[in-house]
């Protein structure tokens, strides 16, 4: 068994899109893999795909942004899968609107399940991460933090991320634990669908449209970031912290 095989990772949001691949990308590379959800029935769905590939993963139901919900959480999975020394704060929502007409709930929600759920998620981990000298932390900022027309709150959010990540870096790294940003562009996924179907464009459409505008010609799948999180959580990737890396087929948005 190699030392990457023991360790326990959590990937929040893991029910879906950029968190399932995430989740099923890390069980196959011997991880075992605690998905959360709001719904443990909906994490169930990605849990069992992974064990039927032989994979170690268990099925966690907790909203991030709840603190006591999230302490439960992580110590459910200390408990049944071992400390958890890796962390990939994937779960997000979008609530966009035009600034004038954004509310509060609009606002707070965004807010609460990025920053304070990663903030939660990423306080109750790095004390297993501290005690076992050692840590990966990799949070989901997007190209939005440069700025993005109707998304106000999900941009602050992203950019927030970004900045709590090298702080992280900072704080952590004596105690071996890495912070890393992933800033996705344009991925398939249900949030990019919903967009789709918000703006009342047929999704093919919609998705064709994308593509022209990234260097690369197509849209990003849930597996490039997958891909990206499978590196910076890796052995190997121990020198590489507060990092911001733009997975997006070109170099930005
Ligand atoms: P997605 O398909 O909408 O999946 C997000 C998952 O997070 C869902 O399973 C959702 O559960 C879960 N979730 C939402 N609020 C939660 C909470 N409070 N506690 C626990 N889980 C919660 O989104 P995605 O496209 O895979 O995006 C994943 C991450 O990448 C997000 O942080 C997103 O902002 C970021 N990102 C995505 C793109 C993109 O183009 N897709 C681009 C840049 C960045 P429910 O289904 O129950 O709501």
């Amino acid at each position: 068994m190699t030392q990457s095989q023991a360790r326990v990772a959590i990937v929040t949001g893991g029910a879906r899109g950029i968190g399932a691949a995430t989740a099923q990308r890390l069980a196959a590379d011997g991880l075992a893999v605690a998905v959360v959800d709001l719904e443990e029935s909906a994490a169930k769905g990605t849990a069992d795909a992974i064990a039927a590939t032989g994979g170690t993963a268990l099925a966690v139901g907790a909203d991030v942004s709840d603190a006591s919900q999230v302490e439960a959480a992580v110590a459910r999975v200390a408990e049944e899968l071992g400390a958890p020394t890796i962390l990939v704060n994937n779960a997000g929502i979008t609530r966009d609107n035009l600034i004038f007409k954004m509310t509060e709930s609009d606002w707070d929600a965004v807010m609460g399940v990025h920053l304070k759920g990663s903030f939660l998620m990423t306080k109750a981990v790095q004390k297993h991460m501290v005690d076992a000298r050692f840590g990966r932390i990799v949070n989901l900022s997007s190209t939005s933090a440069l700025g993005n027309r109707g998304q106000a709150n999900y941009s602050t959010a992203k950019a927030g991320l970004q900045g709590f990540t090298k702080t992280l870096a900072i704080e952590l790294g004596k105690f071996g634990v890495t912070a890393n940003c992933i800033a996705p562009g344009f991925i398939a996924s249900d949030m990019t669908k919903n967009t789709a179907e918000r703006l009342n464009i047929p999704w093919d459409e919609y998705l064709a449209a994308r593509a022209k505008e990234i260097p690369v010609q197509r849209a990003g799948a849930p597996e490039d970031i997958a891909n990206m999180v499978s590196f910076f959580v890796g052995e190997a990737a121990g020198f590489v912290s507060g990092q911001v890396i733009y997975v997006a087929g070109g170099p930005k948005a």
